[in-house]
């Protein structure tokens, strides 16, 4: 007697699976990506593909970068901002918003709990004022972090587009990398994010990046992903897009949205957020194996979405992990999305939180290192 028949719907879709996984196996071994073949990373939506995708980034990170995670202190110096995003919760239009500026103490104080538990970084980030008291207040903080610290400590910045003048000040002040997240590389997508005038001009973002590289900053960018109106496409050429502009730093993260906002009116069209989640993570992990060596920040909105988001993201190749040092007075009014975790938590918390969780998913930290961008540093060494 011979064995039963294998139902044909069984069959088929054992066939199919076995195809696309012989597809996706192809795919994570060639030596480059083409955009079909990003679209189709980006497209798997089972368990078992993504974890192969995940593990392969890892392993690239692994030999590139290492298991190791950076610490970026994060400072939120200031929620005030002249521009008027339609995603972000602290828009210049949302007058249910607290304004608040910290302190030049304030700030030196939060910097100083970063340098005396060994954080190798601080990220300095506020909304986006070029008036000249802001240009000077920043660059005088600047200058005392350096004086402070004998230069010990690496500063990020991200306080959005300036001139290339102050971008110059600012490096000469002793700012050693900027993050300037471009949110999507798709024009006509930028405009339906962001409103269409002289404050939000796309090219100008993009010369904005030019200009960072140009004056020596490790130059970081990033994008949203489940965005309304945004598709598989734009996001694979978003990742193209950060390959072919040679980025050094990467921080993206899953688009949630903010009651308080224009593009809130979206909210029926977008996808879950555990499918935004795990398209944030699937990114991630294509730019890994992409772009080996870049430092890639692993966001606090995955922490949104999934309690252990940022730790996941380690496990598809990030290496930059930001703990909020901001006193917690100001974190309630420094929401750009809805459900922002750790808000309640200070500093100490927030480092003891993270410490466990890094070793739980068998990663070390990289304490008292400034955790550069090996990528940057190729570049410069090829600029010689
Ligand atoms: S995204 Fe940045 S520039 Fe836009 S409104 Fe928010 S803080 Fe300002």
């Amino acid at each position: 007697m011979g064995s039963n028949p294998v139902p044909a719907t069984i069959f088929s879709f054992s066939v199919i699976y076995n195809r696309a996984y012989m597809q996706i196996y192809k795919i994570l071994n060639q030596g480059s990506f083409s955009k079909d073949d990003i679209a189709t990373l980006l497209s798997i939506h089972n368990d078992a593909d993504r974890n192969t995708l995940y593990k392969k980034a890892y392993q690239i990170k692994k030999q590139f970068v290492g298991n190791i995670a950076y610490f970026r202190g994060l400072i939120e110096f200031s929620n005030i901002c002249a521009k008027n995003c339609l995603y972000c919760g602290i828009r210049s239009g949302n007058t249910k918003l607290k304004k608040y500026e910290m302190t030049t103490k304030e700030i030196l104080d939060a910097m100083d709990f970063a340098w005396k538990n060994r954080y190798g970084s601080v990220v300095l980030q506020s909304g986006e004022i070029s008036t000249p008291k802001f240009v000077d207040k920043v660059d005088t903080i600047l200058q005392k972090i350096m004086d402070t610290t004998n230069g010990e400590i690496g500063i990020t910045l991200s306080c959005g587009e300036q001139t290339k003048e102050t971008y110059k000040r600012w490096f000469e002040s002793g700012a050693r990398r900027y993050l300037l997240r471009i949110e999507t590389s798709n024009k006509n997508l930028y405009y339906k994010i962001h409103p269409k005038d002289e404050y939000h001009c796309f090219e100008n973002r993009v010369n904005a990046l030019k200009n960072l590289k140009e004056i020596g900053y490790q130059t970081g960018s990033g994008i949203m992903v489940g965005l309304p109106f945004q598709t598989i496409d734009n996001i694979a050429d978003d990742i193209l897009f950060l390959k072919n502009i040679d980025i050094d730093m990467v921080g993206l993260g899953p688009y949630i949205e903010h009651s308080e906002t224009p593009l809130y009116k979206e909210k029926n069209s977008l996808i879950p957020r555990i499918e935004r989640f795990n398209l944030a993570l699937k990114t991630i992990a294509i730019l890994r194996i992409l772009m080996k060596d870049i430092n890639l920040a692993s966001a606090t909105a995955l922490q949104a979405i999934d309690p252990e988001g940022r730790e996941k993201a380690l496990l598809a190749g990030a290496n930059i992990i930001m703990p909020n040092i901001t006193p917690t007075k100001y974190r309630d009014d420094y929401l750009l999305y809805e459900d922002k975790p750790c808000t309640g938590e200070d500093a100490v918390l927030c480092k003891g939180c993270l410490e466990a969780r890094i070793a739980k998913y068998g990663e070390i930290i990289g304490y008292g290192e400034w955790g550069d961008s090996k990528h940057f540093d190729k570049r410069k060494n090829s600029d010689k």
